[in-house]
């Protein structure tokens, strides 16, 4: 056995294998799945395949081979419990694949795999067995072919082909569809691996329950097409998938008891020894917070490198919960501090080669897993406390499960994700309502969004459209490939009526003011994609007796496209002459909204760095908007050059190249593709200037023929649209003209009102904000001087209080300061007595008293005089003896309040 194969070489020759034998070699899809909103992430291999194996999609080959990126998260292939807690179970892994599209069948496919199992990788031939379908309810008849074959394998015991039913080898997609046999490889790793030895009557076997039988590889063979619960009819063209677990694989090569334990693991493990400061033994002893640190880490720096930031919602939440749960493990061995870079570096290392997007986004992965561990540590001290504090009273009210919305709340204010909270509550024998923790979440609506994006149509309807097309095809009034679709071409063309709709129902006439959705065998209509929205504009009989007013033009099955719109005149007719017309002003508009956008991209990546990466977009006639990943705030200097740098490419007048080419090409020469875009093999290719390319991106979009036309681009906004993604919001052509014009509006409108010129009108408002300043100042000199002037004319009324001078006054208007400063002028005055000042300044009473020293000697005091003239305004006040100030309430009091203060100095002083 050639055990010192690694985990490299066995991936490189599985490939290598099938590339010999005439298989195309196919890159990994994303994890985000493209064109697929019914699925999370890429779980199978078979998922970019599936649209080929359904007939809507076609390949230039018929032989393919893979290894596809896989998540296993959420949904009925939730592996996350098992996680960290065997040695058999991954988030992330990768699924070895060959592929027949209607070419080779079951012999191939099993004397290959036997071949490459027993052969290539040396695995012993009487440790392997085959299972074959045998249908336990005996509708389906048994794979006596694949039977055959196996038979026929050099070195094959015949007692180890074992026949079972529909749960273990029938392989179906859906309720209905392609379906077929499968026949599984097991391995039989011998009597040590039994884990279930002690339990009574335990016996090992294939298909059992215990470690020992291991299934190595599962060939699938695609033959019907199920069309009821109990109806299958032969498929005409049969295909072959099947997939081959590559963790697993390795473990079995390299024969170790976990698949922790290959080398794809053991750079982790020692990184993480090496961190935590841990001995072998140590780690062997709590293997489990290693296992689930490596596997989260791994799994979210692919994560990262297809474009799956951490977030509160869907794909983006499974990111945050990983790192976070890495997290919390982590901390049982010791490591408090973000460590998950240095081993998202050794997963780069390692897997770099299979797959250059991990290197690429290096600088992305690094940042994003260090920024997530450090907002999870702000919180996770006190989330824990807290939640130990909730599991303690659980347990003491001898209470089973924790309530959902308190697991939310942990959730919302602690950043501890359900899974956490449910780990933690495991490990003390509890557990967490997950429906109520759900429900919560929905409440407060950090799903908002999710789903939303499913279709709008009704399965009914879906079910309508197929059928129109079977008999249109029938009918030869559609080809079997069905309406054709181009947008980029003509924007006016002739046809004909073929389907008359609506709502669902098919229709010979519909009157004018009738809603309906029209088929015609070609159109030049744009549907939404890529951001891109759908066009509008006309469908006119040919004899001009009526006309339709199209809003929306979608797909809703295969094949079919349909125009969405309103009788607007006459009676529209099915078998009508007609043409149709989109409408040319707003397609422009659109075109050119297109065409900036990624201008826009390319210039995002020189000013901010190729990390700055589309997470969305929306090209519509009226604005462009453009949401991309990047960590900060974007400065002014930094909207300008990315401003100014679109505007130059414009003015440039570069021309645009559209060429269809392989995907393998494209992407070989660099090609920005989007995440959860579908590509087919054959994709549309977008070049900004084909001799000196400034952009270049997969990219089904219409647009103009040169920058040039695009006119003038205008930043309107830019802001944050989700955590660490930020959204620009720009315009083109007649909108960015329509803003200049306005803005120039209300530009001649400022200088008329400020008797200058556009070009003078900044100096002018400055100049107007000087004067208004100095008038502010001059106003409150003015004031004081009055208030003083008012002050002295009334020192005349000081009167005597058992020969004390005593002065108590209003003076409306004044402000505190002067207040104080009246004070300071009485006392120059009168080297002893007793001065009170009352004013309301903004229908508020304010006063303030003043003592001399010696007075204050005799028991006058000045903090007391205050206390009790405000309790009389209704507020209250204080000071020191010599001086003290208080507001309140009610203005009509004050003159009861000055008097009050006479009276009991008057009082004071007998
Ligand atoms: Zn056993
Ligand atoms: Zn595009």
């Amino acid at each position: 056995m050639t055990t010192k194969m690694t985990g490299a070489e066995i991936r490189q020759s599985f490939l290598d294998y099938f590339k010999e034998r005439g298989h195309t070699v196919v890159a990994s899809s994303s994890l985000v799945p493209g064109g697929d909103q019914t699925l999370l992430f890429t779980n199978a291999g078979m998922v970019q395949f599936k649209d080929v194996f359904l007939g809507i999609d076609k390949r230039d080959y018929t032989r393919a081979v893979d290894s596809q990126k896989c998540m296993r998260v959420a949904g009925k292939h939730n592996d996350l419990d098992d996680v960290g807690r065997d040695d058999t179970h991954h988030t992330f892994f990768e699924m070895l694949g060959n592929w027949s599209f209607g070419d080779y069948y079951k012999k191939e496919a099993i004397e290959w795999a036997w071949e490459l199992l027993t052969d290539v990788w040396g695995l012993d031939r009487s440790r392997l067995y085959a299972t074959v379908f045998k249908d336990d309810k005996g509708d389906i008849p048994t794979d006596d072919e694949a039977a055959e074959v196996w038979k026929a394998q050099k070195g094959m015991d015949s007692s180890h082909i074992l026949y079972f039913g529909r749960k273990e080898n029938f392989w179906e997609m859906a309720d209905t569809g392609p379906c077929g046999p499968c026949s599984e490889i097991h391995m039989d790793r011998g009597e040590n691996y039994c884990d279930r030895k002690h339990v009574p009557g335990h016996v090992c076997r294939v298909n059992g329950d215990c470690a020992r039988f291991l299934e190595v590889w599962n060939l699938v063979f695609i033959q019907y097409n199920r069309v009821s619960a109990d109806r299958f009819e032969p498929l005409p063209a049969k295909h072959v998938d099947t997939g081959m677990g590559f963790d697993r694989i390795v473990s079995i090569i390299q024969d170790v008891n976990s698949n922790y334990r290959t080398d794809l693991f053991i750079p982790m493990m020692d990184k993480l020894r090496e961190l935590s400061g841990k001995t072998s033994e140590e780690m062997d002893e709590n293997f489990t917070p290693y296992r689930v640190v490596a596997d989260h880490t791994r799994a979210a720096t692919f994560l990262i490198a297809d474009g799956v930031v951490p977030g509160n919602v869907g794909r983006n939440y499974v990111c945050r919960m990983i790192i976070r749960r890495a997290a919390r493990f982590a901390t049982t061995i010791g490591l408090n501090e973000p460590f998950m870079a240095q081993i998202a570096n050794v997963v780069i290392d390692q897997y770099g080669k299979a797959y250059p997007e991990l290197v690429k986004n290096r600088k992305s992965i690094l940042d994003n897993l260090t920024r997530e561990e450090k907002r999870f540590q702000r919180t996770v001290e006190s989330g824990m406390a807290h939640l130990g504090d909730l599991l303690d009273e659980l347990t003491k009210s001898g209470g089973k499960s924790l309530n959902g919305a308190k697991a939310f709340e942990l959730y919302a204010t602690y950043g501890l994700p359900l899974e956490i909270t449910r780990d933690v509550a495991r490990e003390v024998n509890l557990d967490v309502d997950e429906i109520g923790f759900k429900a919560s979440m929905e409440e407060h609506k950090l799903q908002s969004g999710a789903g939303k994006a499913f279709g709008t149509m009704g399965g009914d309807q879906v079910e309508v459209y197929r059928n129109a097309f079977k008999k249109l095809v029938e009918s030869k009034q559609l080809t079997p490939s069905g309406v054709q679709y181009d947008p980029y071409s003509r924007l006016e063309l002739d046809s004909t009526v073929i389907g008359l709709f609506s709502e669902g129902e098919e229709l010979e006439e519909a009157a004018q003011g009738t809603d309906v959705e029209v088929i015609v065998p070609q159109t030049g209509f744009y549907i939404e994609s890529g951001g891109q929205v759908s066009d509008t504009g006309t469908i006119t009989a040919r004899n001009g007796s009526w006309e339709i007013q199209v809003n929306d033009v979608q797909r809703p099955a295969a094949g079919i496209i349909i125009h969405i719109g309103s009788v607007t005149r006459g009676n529209a007719r099915l078998n009508d002459q007609v043409k149709l017309r989109v409408d040319r002003e707003r397609r422009m508009d659109i075109m050119r909204n297109h065409t900036a956008t990624h201008l826009l991209h390319a210039q995002l990546h020189k000013v901010l760095g190729e990390h700055a990466r589309q997470s969305g977009s929306l090209v519509a006639p009226d604005r462009l908007r453009f949401d991309f990943t990047h960590p900060d705030a974007i400065t002014q200097e930094q909207l300008d050059a990315i401003e100014s740098g679109v505007n130059q490419e414009i003015l440039a007048s570069h021309p645009l190249a559209i060429m269809e080419k392989s995907l393998q090409t494209a992407m070989a020469e660099g090609a920005m593709a989007l995440f959860g875009e579908k590509y087919g093999e054959k994709v549309r290719t977008v070049t900004i200037d084909q001799e000196h390319p400034i952009s270049y991106e997969l990219c089904g979009g219409t647009h103009v023929e040169n920058t040039g036309d695009i006119g003038t681009f205008i930043i309107l906004n830019e802001g944050s649209a989700a955590a660490g993604i930020r959204r620009i919001e720009a315009v083109t052509g007649r909108g960015a003209y329509e803003v200049i014009r306005s803005r120039n509006r209300v530009l001649r409108r400022a200088a008329r009102l400020t008797n200058s010129s556009i070009e003078e009108i900044v100096a002018k408002i400055s100049s107007i904000q000087d004067e208004v300043e100095s008038l502010r100042v001059q106003l409150a000199r003015s004031r004081q001087e009055w208030v003083k002037a008012e002050f002295e004319e009334k020192l005349k009324d000081v009167t005597l209080v058992s020969g004390i001078p005593v002065l108590s006054v209003v003076l409306k208007g004044a402000d505190i300061d002067s207040m104080r400063q009246m004070t300071d002028i009485f006392r120059q005055k009168h080297s002893s007595g007793v001065v009170a000042i009352g004013s309301v300044v903004n229908d508020k009473p304010m006063l303030i008293v003043a003592v001399t020293e010696d007075l204050v000697k005799r028991g006058l005091n000045a903090g007391e005089f205050v206390r009790q003239a405000a309790a009389i305004v209704g507020g209250s006040g204080g000071g020191r003896p010599v001086l003290a100030q208080a507001g309140g309430k009610d203005p009509a009091k004050l003159p009861e309040a000055m008097a009050s203060i006479i009276e009991l100095i008057r009082q004071k002083l007998n």
